[in-house]
C-alpha cells in the first residue's frame, strides 16, 4: 500500500526556515516559486541574464538572480528547467555550490533515474513532482486547493530529506490533495508511460484518427472537431469526478454498449504489446538514450513532428471554434 501524507503531516516551518531557489520559471517554475512565496517562503528564482522569464519574475515580486547566485545563497534548489538542460545547467551553475547540508530537489526523476546527473553524496536529493501541469498548480493554490504530488528521497545524508521534501510539498500547496511516497525509478517509468501511452500519445493519436475518419469520409470538420476534441473535456470531467461508472451512468445507454463493444476492438492485444513494449524501452533506457540523442542533434525529428501537428486540418478549425466561444478562455501559442 502506498503511504499518502496531507498537510497535518507536514510541518511547514521546515520549508519556511530554509533559502530556496527554485531555478527556471517556466510551466512549474512560475507556480511553484510564487505558491512558496504565498506560503511565506523565502525564495529567489534563478535565471540566465538572456531569459524573457526575468521581467515576469520581477514584475509577481519575485527576488531573480542567475542560476549560480540563486544556487549558492540558497539551502534548497529546486531545478524547475527542461529535463534535457539539466544536466548542463547543474553541471555549470549547481554543483559548485553543493555542500552538506544542502537539498538538491527535481519536479522529476529523469536526470537521476538515467544517471545524467550524479549529486555528491553528501547532499540531500528528494523530488516533489506535481501530477498536474504547472499553470493548474499555481490555479488550485489560489483557490484554496492544491494538486496531488510524488514524494521520493534519492539520498538522505542528513536524515531529514523527507520531511523537508513534505513540508516543500504542502507549501506548494499538494498537502491538501495528497502526497504520495515513491521512488524516483518509479516515478520516472510510471510518468514517461502515462504521458506515452495515455495522456498525451494515446490521447492525441485517438483525436487525430478519429476526425480524420470523419472529415476523410466527408464530414464536416466543424461536426468532426466537436465530436472527437471537444467534447472530450466534457466525457474526462466525468471520469474524474465519478470514475468510468459515472460517466457511463451520464451518457446514454447507446453510447454505453457502444464504449463496450467498440473500445476493445480499438484497443487491441496488439495495442496492449505495444503498450508493454514501450513500458520495456523506458526501463531499460532505450527511450531516454534516443530523446538525449535528439536534444544533441538539435531536436530535427522533435522540430518536424510539432510542425507537422500544427498544420493538422484540426488545428485549424479548432482555433477558428474556439475564438466564437468565449467560455473556453482559448489560448493560442506559438
Ligand atoms: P518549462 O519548459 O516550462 O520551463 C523551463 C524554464 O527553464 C523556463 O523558464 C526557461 O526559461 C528556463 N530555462 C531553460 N534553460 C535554462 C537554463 N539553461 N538556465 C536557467 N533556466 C533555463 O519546463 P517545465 O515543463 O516546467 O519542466 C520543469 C521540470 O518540471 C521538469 O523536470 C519536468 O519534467 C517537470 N514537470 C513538468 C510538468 C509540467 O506540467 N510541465 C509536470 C510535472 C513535472
Ligand atoms: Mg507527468
Amino acid at each position: 500500500m502506498v503511504t499518502i501524507r496531507y498537510d497535518k503531516d507536514a510541518d511547514l516551518d521546515l520549508i519556511r526556515g530554509k533559502k530556496v531557489a527554485i531555478i527556471g520559471y517556466g510551466s512549474q517554475g512560475h507556480a511553484h516559486a510564487l505558491n512558496l512565496h504565498d506560503s511565506g517562503v523565502d525564495v529567489r528564482v534563478g535565471l540566465p541574464e538572456s531569459s524573457k522569464s526575468r521581467p515576469k519574475a520581477t514584475a509577481h515580486g519575485l527576488r531573480v538572480l542567475s542560476p549560480r547566485e540563486a544556487a549558492a545563497e540558497a539551502d534548497v534548489i529546486m531545478v524547475l528547467v527542461p529535463d534535457t538542460a539539466q544536466p548542463a545547467v547543474y553541471a555549470e551553475a549547481i554543483k559548485p555550490s553543493l555542500a552538506p547540508g544542502k537539498t538538491l530537489m527535481f519536479a522529476h526523476g529523469f536526470n537521476i533515474r538515467y544517471e545524467t546527473i550524479s549529486p555528491p553524496e553528501d547532499v540531500d536529493v528528494s523530488m516533489i513532482a506535481p501530477k498536474s501541469p504547472g499553470h493548474r498548480v499555481r490555479e488550485t493554490y489560489q483557490e484554496g486547493g492544491g494538486v496531488p504530488a510524488l514524494l521520493a528521497v534519492h539520498q538522505d545524508a542528513s536524515g531529514s530529506a523527507d520531511a523537508l521534501a513534505l513540508s516543500y510539498a504542502s507549501a506548494i500547496g499538494s498537502g491538501k490533495a495528497g502526497v504520495l511516497t515513491t521512488t524516483f525509478s518509479d516515478e520516472t517509468e510510471t510518468d514517461l508511460f502515462g504521458e506515452q501511452a495515455v495522456l498525451c500519445g494515446g490521447v492525441s493519436a485517438l483525436v487525430k484518427a478519429g476526425f480524420e475518419t470523419l472529415t476523410d469520409a466527408g464530414y464536416e470538420p466543424e461536426l468532426a472537431y466537436f465530436e472527437c476534441l471537444h467534447e472530450l473535456k466534457l466525457i474526462v470531467d466525468l471520469m474524474y469526478q465519478g470514475g468510468l461508472n459515472y460517466m457511463r451512468y451520464s451518457i446514454s445507454d447507446t453510447a454505453e454498449w457502444g464504449d463496450y463493444t467498440a473500445g476493445p476492438r480499438l484497443v487491441t492485444d496488439a495495442t496492449k504489446a505495444e503498450m508493454k513494449q514501450l513500458l520495456a524501452e523506458i526501463k531499460d533506457g532505450t527511450f531516454a538514450n534516443r530523446w538525449i540523442a535528439e536534444n544533441r542533434n538539435g531536436q530535427p525529428d522533435f522540430k518536424k513532428a510539432r510542425l507537422a501537428d500544427k498544420e493538422h486540418p484540426i488545428e485549424q478549425v479548432g482555433k477558428k471554434l474556439r475564438s466564437m466561444m468565449s467560455f473556453v478562455k482559448a489560448v493560442e501559442v506559438d
